[in-house]
């Protein structure tokens, strides 16, 4: 099967999740994926709202970014745990692998809600639909089948999850019905011009780290691939570190950008592409996933240099697929 495919039984799959969680009496646990973005904080605090409205035992475990922390309020994201109760339900979004779920044992009864087209469809029940535009898509349908009466507090972060993966509706994936939702969700009285202006602030790292990263831009195949990475000297905050490929990616001629930089365990790229050239190809070669348009991975083990020649390597093969060299 095409894993990008459309889920032909969404609804039907998704009323199921409904009524599981309707069903569900004890603890529900809610979890994301690891460098959380604006759809894995938005479609798990908005699924956490309207569950905690149907008067659910629901527990939203995340670490939410600096850029996002004025979505939640404090009181409403938990601690990281090591073992879920007996007979708890986790409910998992926007994760693409088991391994990228952060805070949580992925164990209990598993719900995973993602749009990742790469995600091997884990846990007992997978809504994975590659067509959606965000996972906060996703969860928009799922509170209407709850039947919870739609707040500002449960819109917000929704909707939220929804503008930030669809580049604030200028991505491919903003197709009239992300539009429709989206415009649903603004007459529940989210703050549009607001919220764009909140997640667009950094810190004064992040510019100043902007300069170091410029300085390392790179063309390669012709200038069909642009290369940019965190130089060595400089320190900044995963969360500050992850724009900058959105940045790169718009070099006049490039069809794929990939931004580097250094963490622990190896080292992570982020890759974007265009025209028919996919990210989501070059990120599975180098052991990632992703969507077809915008895709990762970490490269475990190796040093920046090792981490360049392999996303070359990997770069090529797909630019060969797709007919560029
Ligand atoms: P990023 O470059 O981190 O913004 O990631 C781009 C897209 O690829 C996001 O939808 C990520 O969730 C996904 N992604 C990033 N890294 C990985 C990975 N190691 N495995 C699977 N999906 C990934
Ligand atoms: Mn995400
Ligand atoms: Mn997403």
């Amino acid at each position: 099967m095409d894993g990008n495919a459309p889920e032909p039984q969404y609804w039907e799959k998704l009323r199921l999740v409904a009524e599981v969680l309707r069903a569900v009496e004890g603890p529900i646990y809610i979890a994301t994926h690891v460098d959380p973005d604006g759809d894995a904080i938005g479609s798990s605090l908005g699924l956490y709202r309207a569950l905690k409205a149907l008067g659910k035992d629901a527990r939203w475990v995340a670490d939410p970014p600096r850029f996002l922390r004025f979505l939640p309020k404090e009181e409403e994201y938990s601690d990281p745990v090591e073992r879920l109760p007996m007979g708890a339900t986790l409910v998992v979004l926007d994760s693409a692998e088991p391994s990228r779920v952060v805070g949580v044992p992925v164990e209990g009864f598993v719900i995973n809600l993602d749009h990742h087209g790469t995600n091997p469809r884990f846990g007992h029940l997978a809504v994975v639909d590659p067509s959606k535009a965000a996972t906060a898509e996703m969860v928009k349908d799922l509170i209407d089948l709850l039947g919870v009466a739609w707040t500002e507090e449960m819109a917000t972060p929704v909707f939220t999850g929804i503008l930030t993966d669809t580049g604030n509706f200028r991505f491919a994936n903003t197709t009239p019905e992300v539009l429709r939702k989206a415009a649903e969700l603004l007459g529940y009285g989210v703050k549009l011009a607001e919220i764009t202006d909140r997640l667009q602030y950094r810190t004064p790292h992040y510019f100043k780290a902007l300069g170091g990263v410029l300085s390392t831009l790179r063309f390669h195949f012709g200038g069909l691939l642009v290369t940019a990475h965190l130089p060595e000297d400089l320190e900044v905050p995963e969360e500050d570190s992850d724009g900058f490929v959105g940045v790169i990616r718009y070099a006049e001629g490039a069809l794929v950008a990939v931004y580097l930089r250094r963490r622990e365990e190896g080292v992570k790229v982020s890759i974007r592409s265009r025209g028919g050239v996919s990210a989501q190809n070059i990120a599975v070669r180098l052991g990632g996933g992703g969507h077809v348009p915008a895709a990762g991975a970490t490269l475990k083990g190796v040093d920046l240099e090792q981490a360049y020649e392999r996303v070359l390597e990997a770069v090529a093969e797909e630019l060969r697929r797709a007919g560029y060299l």
